[in-house]
């Protein structure tokens, strides 16, 4: 069955598109402009993803596709729109250059392999953890050579808002208020922010920035890449900030003087009773809390690069 658009506001179509795991859709947008139609975003790779996006653009004239970040459920069928309609692609450059890294190296698997182990991932779990974060390699269809989205720039009259924090280079795009956020907020589920090699080094504080620059940015609607529209954006990011401080402090009551790996101290956070890519989420954002903390003067950082560890500051 073919996607269906939905109109979500004059000059703003919303198509819905499946994911095979939770939270089991992806939206993306079709912006109206003066020369034609910007898609923002992309889905998933799916086999069938090319059919159905025939299907859904036919009639529409689509002259840009943007790439809000390049994880798989937004950036999968960007090779297969810019096919299917000659669009340019636009993309921010750091954003580009760690797709190319994670689903372009061949090398990727062996060094976040060699990382979990790093932050004490027994190695049969880090091989579960390896395979569950490649299952989508498959079904991601990057588009080479991208346009590179400067922040800041204009796109057919949408300003181009650099958010990091659930990924280094998560763009939105901001115009009359109106914020197509992809997944810089969600709700009611609360975006991922974790920690990965290669990756800025203090995720959860460019979040935690980002959340401050939506409430200063007051826009009146978030159209998000999962889940309801947000009516109160600022709202949503105030509630979000609380999230990741009780967590903070969380993490913080977990730490102790005797040294513990990331590994062992998601255990502690978040249970043992994980299925392999939910252990993947927990490991990450307790890195990325434990990384703040350290920063904060709330956790020192201890160990060899063959297994770090933290303690209680
Ligand atoms: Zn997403």
């Amino acid at each position: 069955m073919a996607p269906v658009a939905e109109r979500i506001l004059d000059g703003i179509l919303r198509v819905t598109l499946p994911l095979p795991s939770r939270p089991g859709h992806v939206h993306t947008y079709l912006l109206d402009g003066d020369d034609g139609w910007t898609l923002v975003d992309t889905g998933l790779g799916l086999p069938d993803a090319k059919e159905r996006w025939a299907e859904e653009l036919a009639g529409l004239e689509v002259r840009r596709v943007v790439i809000t970040h390049m994880h798989p459920d937004h950036i999968g069928a960007a090779a297969d729109v810019r096919e299917l309609t000659g669009a340019e692609v636009l993309e921010g450059e750091l954003d580009y250059a760690q797709c190319r890294l994670v689903w372009g190296s061949p090398d990727w698997p062996n060094r976040i392999a060699e990382w979990f182990l790093a932050n004490g991932v027994p190695s049969a779990v880090a091989n579960e953890l390896l395979e569950v974060g490649f299952l989508y390699g498959a079904f991601i269809r990057y588009a080479a050579d991208p346009t590179p989205l400067q922040p800041g720039a204009l796109v057919d009259g949408w300003e181009a808002v650099p958010m990091p924090g659930h990924a280094d280079g998560q763009l939105c795009l901001l115009k009359d208020g109106v914020l197509i956020a992809a997944d810089h907020l969600l709700t009611p589920i609360s975006p991922a922010v974790g920690l990965y090699p290669e990756s800025r080094p203090d995720p959860l504080g460019d979040y935690l920035e980002s959340l401050e620059r939506t409430i200063e940015l007051a826009p009146r609607l978030a159209l998000p890449g999962h889940g309801i529209p947000i009516e109160d954006p600022s709202e949503r990011a105030r509630e979000l900030i609380e999230h990741h401080r009780v967590r903070l402090q969380r993490t913080a009551a977990s730490l102790s003087d005797e040294p513990r790996s990331g590994y062992e101290v998601s255990l502690q956070l978040f249970g043992r009773e994980l299925k392999p890519a939910a252990r993947r989420f927990a490991v990450a954002e307790t890195l990325s809390h434990l990384e703040r903390l350290v920063l904060e003067g709330g956790a020192a950082r201890g160990g060899a690069n063959s297994l770090v560890t933290y303690t209680a500051a």
